[in-house]
């Protein structure tokens, strides 16, 4: 057996270099909810792409950022901690008043209007139902290639790790991908993403480039 060494046992998105940021383009300025879950790896890839990012710990840190992440980990314990912060209802009132926002896994079901299960009450941000740990238990966990339109090719790389699915969508949710046997399992309604993998879980860094790019443009509209 070969032993572990710093190399195998660091995540691959930690050893990032920041990037450069893209010249004249505003720069939205893009908090990570650091409550609990991977935040640290979506920190990582905003780096990579030569964003500063934001780490959210309590609602008054919302007011210093663009748009937001909700990374994944567990629904019921990052829900139990933003309620113990009164993050609710200021985060719903960014949310109505136009501010980006995209959540992965965990984050998703943050998303959700509302979930099969009784626990936790999600946020209720974008137009769509979840159900938790859609695929079973830890043990059905898997590893996919996905093809997302909008990306372009390659496929992207996934990690499904007791990853949530949409029952119904609303009318104005668009579906941005799904799996082979015709899930959904990343939706965008206006500026809003909820993916069921993790992209912050690769060195690819292209869907967080598409949600950079939504948090830019939103940035450029207000300030018109
Ligand atoms: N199944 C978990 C939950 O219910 C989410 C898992 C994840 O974020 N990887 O919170």
């Amino acid at each position: 057996m070969t032993h572990p060494t710093i190399e195998t046992l660091t995540p691959a998105t930690w050893n990032v270099i920041p990037g450069e940021a893209p010249d004249g383009a505003s720069q939205a300025c893009i908090g990570v909810l650091a409550l609990q879950g991977d935040f640290l790896e979506h920190s990582m890839m905003l780096r990579h792409l030569g964003v500063q990012p934001v780490e959210v710990r309590l609602p008054r840190d919302l007011d210093t950022v663009d748009a937001l992440i909700l990374p994944g980990g567990e629904s019921t314990t990052m829900v139990r901690l933003m309620d113990l912060h009164d993050f609710r209802e200021p985060l719903q009132r960014r949310v109505r008043e136009g501010m980006p926002i995209w959540g992965t896994c965990a984050g998703m079901i943050l998303m959700a209007k509302s979930l099969a299960e009784d626990r936790p009450e999600p946020l209720g941000l974008m137009d769509f139902t979840v159900t938790r740990n859609a695929y079973g238990r830890q043990l059905e966990s898997f590893e996919t290639d996905l093809d997302i339109p909008v990306l372009g090719d390659p496929a992207l790389h996934t990690f499904f790790i007791r990853a949530p699915g949409f029952l119904e969508l609303g009318p104005e949710v668009e579906i941005l991908a799904r799996l082979a046997d015709g899930m959904p399992v990343a939706a965008r309604e206006g500026a809003k993403l909820a993916t069921a993998f993790h992209p912050e879980l690769t060195n690819d860094f292209r869907f967080h480039a598409y949600f950079v790019a939504i948090a830019n443009e939103a940035l450029a509209q207000k300030k018109e």
